[in-house]
């Protein structure tokens, strides 16, 4: 059986939880969570990056720093998980849905200006496939009408847009390591903050409200209630964890890259007899192969494929029910313009497993049951 996901088995993991353990600390913020954060920090040039339970918490922690009121607006693409949209809607703003392009699955630039109105306060892209959005359109229609911009780089660990880490470009930056991202601590996140005044204020968020963190530096003798909050911290045995993977990083990425790069040229011919589509990375994109996917003509044709390859032991998966279909993205959340692609891409894209240590015999295999249903 080919999985679709393989969490990332890395040697030095268990000497380092381990360590952890036998020295009994345990908690939040300690060694190993000080050097994922310090990795990042350098890695992507961000200013502050503080590890964060997941992704959802990172954005939720995002989207009080913007001090969302209820029936604030905060523009995304339909196409995406349904943190993008929870976490904003928990402090009561409503979800601005906008069209993708199908090229990228990227929510549309180009239409992204039509949905702001004066209650807008926040566009926040994702980064889909790790596969950068049009950051430079967007940071600028964000400087034009004074909002900020969440960026939901979930998939975009160790990926860039015009050589910018996805993730460090926005006001915010939300980074996942679920067990099906490209590096995990089985739950976990981080948040990535441009501005020193809105890191400040993100420690204390994270720490339940409080200034402890300031404390433990020895910069407070006590530590209190200074804003809201809540514990948004990981333990440090899982931040020992993923900085195991961190150490190899480079490594990891060229593994995917290569079973990427292994997967497009397999498949190009399928893609040339227009029987397929693959995927498209704009050049101003460094993508770190979070997925790789295609396209199938339409939703009866990707069913048919997945019982194919279900049948020869190969798990493929589709995801994404579009948000403004869903019945909490009906109740919380509109749509702004046209669904020409929304629904219709999502409806065709097929995701072939896709891990650190799958093999090219691997690729082989999956490339040639598809060439084999094509060939039907
Ligand atoms: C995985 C993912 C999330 C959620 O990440 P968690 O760490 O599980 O909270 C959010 N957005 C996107 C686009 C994702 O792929």
């Amino acid at each position: 059986m080919i999985n679709f996901n393989v969490p990332p088995y890395v040697e030095t993991s268990i000497g380092y939880i381990r360590e952890c353990v036998e020295a009994q600390k345990i908690c939040g913020d300690g060694k190993y969570t000080k050097k994922c954060n310090e990795w990042f920090e350098k890695r992507t040039g961000t200013s502050k990056c503080l590890l964060t339970t997941s992704c959802t918490h990172a954005t939720e922690l995002a989207a009080i720093l913007c001090d969302l009121k209820p029936g604030d607006e905060v523009i995304m693409p339909s196409y995406t998980f349904v943190s993008t949209a929870n976490a904003f809607a928990l402090r009561g703003a409503v979800p601005v849905f906008v069209d993708i392009r199908p090229d990228t699955m990227n929510i549309d630039e180009r239409k992204i200006e039509d949905a702001i109105t004066s209650k807008t306060k926040v566009i926040s892209p994702v980064h889909y496939a790790g596969v950068g959005c049009e950051m430079d359109t967007i940071m600028d229609i964000a400087a034009r009408h004074g909002l900020r911009v969440v960026e939901d780089a979930a998939q975009g660990v160790m990926a860039t847009y015009k050589g910018k880490a996805l993730g460090s470009i926005g006001d915010f930056g939300a980074y996942s390591f679920h067990e099906t991202k490209n590096y995990s601590s089985g739950e976990g996140g981080a948040i990535l903050i441009k501005n020193p005044e809105d890191a400040e204020r993100a420690e204390i968020i994270r720490e339940k409200g409080t200034n402890r963190a300031k404390y433990y530096r020895g910069q407070v003798d006590k530590y209190t209630w200074m804003d809201l909050g809540s514990s948004y911290l990981p333990s440090d045995m899982n931040a020992a964890y993923l900085y195991s993977q961190l150490e190899i990083a480079d490594e990891i990425n060229q593994n995917r890259r290569a079973s990427w790069d292994h997967y497009y040229s397999r498949l190009k011919t399928l893609a040339d007899d227009g029987r397929i589509e693959l995927p498209y990375v704009p050049a101003e994109c460094e993508h770190n192969a979070h997925m790789f996917y295609i396209k199938c003509r339409d939703i009866d044709e990707r069913s048919e494929l997945i019982t194919h390859l279900k049948s020869n032991d190969i798990l493929a998966v589709f995801h994404y029910i579009p948000l403004h279909t869903a019945p909490a993205g009906k109740l919380l959340g509109r749509f702004h313009g046209e669904d020409e692609y929304t629904t219709r891409e999502s409806e065709r894209l097929l995701r072939l497993p896709m891990f650190y240590g799958l093999t090219s015999d691997q690729v082989d295999y999956i490339c040639d049951k598809i060439t084999e249903f094509y060939a039907r």
